[in-house]
C-alpha cells in the first residue's frame, strides 16, 4: 500500500547524518531539532502555533483537554473514520456523538451535524478523511451559529489546501480553533517512528497545551493542571525536517497517481472513482492530497475482489470495514440505523488501492486493468 523505502533512499544522506549528530550530542528529547521542526511547520502550514507531541491520538486528546471540555459535554464526530477520533473522546468521558457523512466525499455531512445539535454539544470534530479537507465553510457557519469548538482531525490530510467560497484559502488543520496531525510512517508526512503535533492561531489556547502535553508544567515543578507526557523525540523531529520541505512535492504525486486511476477508470460502470474538489465547484484540485485512493464497487463485488486482488498480490485495504456507532466500544441506543445509511452503504462498497509518492505508469496500469476485468469482467 506505500512505499517506505524509497522515500528513505532519497533523504538518506541527510537523514542518517542528522540522526548520528543526535546520537553524538544526546539531546534524545526536546533538543534543538524538535524545535527547528516546530518553527519549519508553523511557517509551511501559515500558523502560529505548532505544538509536537507523541502521536495524532495524543494530540486530538491534548486538543480537546485544552479547549476545558467536561465531562458530559457533547461532541460531535463522523461514522466514518478511524476509531482514534472517537477513541478520545470517550476517554475523557465527554459524549460521543457519530453522525453520517457524504457518499461523494465521505466527509461528515454538515447537515447530519446540524440536525444533531443539542443544549450540551460543545465541539466538532470534522476528519479530512482520506486526505480531502471536510466541507469547512458549512461547519464553521454551523460552529458561529451554535457557539461550538471546532476540532480538525488532519492526520490523513497534511498539506492539503482548503479552498473557501470566497477565494481565500487556508491550510488543512489550520482552519478551526485546533487541529490535530498524525506523523505515523504511512501518513502522507510520516516519520520513523511514532509522532503528532497540534495547530492553533490562539495564544492563550497554545499556552495551555504546551503546559498539557508536558505533566501541566508551565513552571518547572508547578503542576497548574492535570495534563499528560506526550513528545514528540529529536530523531522523529530530524526525520520530518527532512521530509517537509519534499512535502508538496509528495502531494503532487500522489495527486498524479490519482488522476492517472480515474482516468483509466472513466466510464467502469460499477466502479465509483474519490470526488475532487474540482468537480464541487472550487478551481483548485488541491484540497485533496490522497493519504487514500478509494474506490467505491456499487455491483456488490468488493469482497470478492478483495481477494482477487490479494491473489494477484496487489495490496488493497478497506478503510473502514465496520461503521463506529456498530462498535462494541461506541454503540449506543439512541443510534438509529435509519440515520447512519451512507455509512452502512460505504463499508461494504469501498476499497483502497496502494498510494504513495513512488507509484510509476507500470504499477497503475496492471492495478486498474486487474480491478477493471475482474470488477467488470
Ligand atoms: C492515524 C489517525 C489518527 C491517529 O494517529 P496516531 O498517530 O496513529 O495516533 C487519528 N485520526 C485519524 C483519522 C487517523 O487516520
Amino acid at each position: 500500500m506505500v512505499d517506505l523505502q524509497g522515500q528513505y533512499q532519497s533523504l538518506k544522506e541527510q537523514v542518517n547524518t542528522s540522526i548520528t549528530q543526535i546520537l553524538e550530542s544526546s539531546a534524545y528529547i526536546n533538543g534543538p531539532h524538535v524545535h527547528a521542526f516546530q518553527k519549519e511547520l508553523e511557517e509551511y502550514l501559515g500558523v502560529k502555533h505548532v505544538i509536537p507531541c507523541a502521536n495524532g491520538t495524543d494530540a486530538l486528546q491534548i486538543a480537546m483537554m485544552g479547549l476545558g471540555l467536561k465531562p458530559g459535554d457533547e461532541v460531535i464526530t463522523a461514522d466514518f473514520t478511524f476509531a482514534a477520533t472517537v477513541e478520545v473522546i470517550g476517554l475523557l468521558q465527554l459524549t460521543p456523538v457519530l453522525v453520517d457523512v457524504e457518499l461523494d466525499t465521505f466527509n461528515i455531512d454538515p447537515i447530519a451535524i446540524e440536525k444533531a445539535i443539542t443544549p450540551k454539544t460543545k465541539a466538532i470534530v470534522p476528519v479530512h478523511l482520506f486526505g480531502q479537507c471536510a466541507n469547512m465553510d458549512v461547519i464553521l457557519d454551523i460552529a458561529k451559529k451554535h457557539n461550538l469548538f471546532v476540532i480538525e482531525d488532519n492526520a490523513q490530510a497534511i498539506g492539503a489546501n482548503y479552498n473557501f467560497k470566497d477565494g481565500s484559502s487556508k491550510k488543512a488543520g489550520t482552519i478551526g480553533h485546533v487541529g490535530s496531525t498524525s506523523f505515523f510512517p504511512s501518513k502522507n508526512l510520516g516519520c520513523y517512528g511514532d509522532g503528532g503535533a497540534i495547530f492553533t492561531n490562539d495564544d492563550a489556547l497554545a499556552h495551555t497545551l504546551r503546559g498539557i502535553v508536558n505533566h501541566g508544567m508551565y513552571e518547572r515543578y508547578h503542576h497548574d493542571v492535570v495534563g499528560v507526557n506526550s513528545r514528540l523525540d529529536s530523531i522523529q523531529a530530524a526525520v520530518l525536517s527532512a521530509k517537509l520541505p519534499n512535502l508538496n512535492a509528495y502531494c503532487e504525486s500522489r495527486r498524479t497517481a490519482a488522476k492517472k486511476y480515474s482516468e483509466a477508470f472513466e466510464g467502469q460502470e460499477n466502479i465509483v472513482v474519490p470526488e475532487m474538489a474540482k468537480t464541487k465547484g472550487n478551481n483548485s484540485y488541491d484540497n485533496h492530497v490522497f493519504h487514500q485512493y478509494t474506490l467505491r464497487i456499487t455491483n456488490g463485488k468488493r469482497d470478492e475482489l478483495v481477494k482477487h486482488l490479494n491473489e494477484k498480490e496487489i495490496p488493497c485495504g478497506v478503510y473502514y470495514p465496520i461503521p463506529l456507532h456498530k462498535q462494541k466500544a461506541y454503540a449506543d441506543s439512541r443510534y438509529k440505523e435509519e440515520n447512519f445509511t451512507i455509512t452502512n452503504k460505504l463499508v461494504k462498497e469501498v476499497i483502497s488501492l496502494p498510494m504513495h509518492t513512488e507509484l510509476d505508469n507500470e504499477q497503475i496500469d496492471y492495478i486498474t486493468s486487474t480491478v477493471i476485468g475482474f470488477v467488470n469482467g
